[in-house]
């Protein structure tokens, strides 16, 4: 069966522990955000192209939409991964500019990344559910005013 996903994949400090993860899927920072998605394990350097209209739309699967980039411009996504030396889910800030992943990087889920970056994944929900005690489900607005509202 055709996977309808593809991995980031980079070497990542942890912020928690300082180890440094393989470039490899075992950290999880899965996105559902390309066009022709196969499976594929996608690094600095590699093609990637989003659905045709996706961002003009401003919708982005598997994200929630912090704002719509304008057209050309690097789009900046926020994605979650695993540590796997220590077991603490950490952030990513990838940089995609004509149809190009440019950057990868470890990045603090703080107030600022959220302002600098257009598409949050959309697992920050259980993020946002932490920060307020929530047992029930979020929507996405909720998670979004959480967020900008209680991170650092
Ligand atoms: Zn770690």
């Amino acid at each position: 069966m055709a996977l309808n996903y593809d991995w980031f994949v980079a070497a990542m400090p942890c912020p928690v522990c300082g180890a440094v993860s393989a470039r490899d899927e075992a950290i999880e920072m899965y996105t559902y955000a390309r066009a022709h998605s196969d499976g594929a394990d996608l690094g600095v350097g590699d093609a990637f192209a989003f659905p045709p209209g996706a961002l003009a739309a401003g919708i982005l699967d598997g994200y929630l939409t912090l704002c719509r980039p304008d057209d050309g411009e690097p789009v900046r996504l926020l994605n979650s991964w695993r540590c796997r030396t220590c077991g603490s889910l950490n952030w990513a800030e990838i940089v995609v500019a004509d149809d190009r992943i440019a950057t990868i990087d470890a990045t603090p889920l703080d107030r600022n990344a959220l302002a600098r970056t257009h598409f949050i994944q959309n697992n920050a929900e259980f993020v946002a559910a932490d920060l307020v005690g929530a047992t029930a489900r979020l929507t996405d607005d909720e998670t979004l005013t959480i967020l900008r509202r209680l991170l650092p």
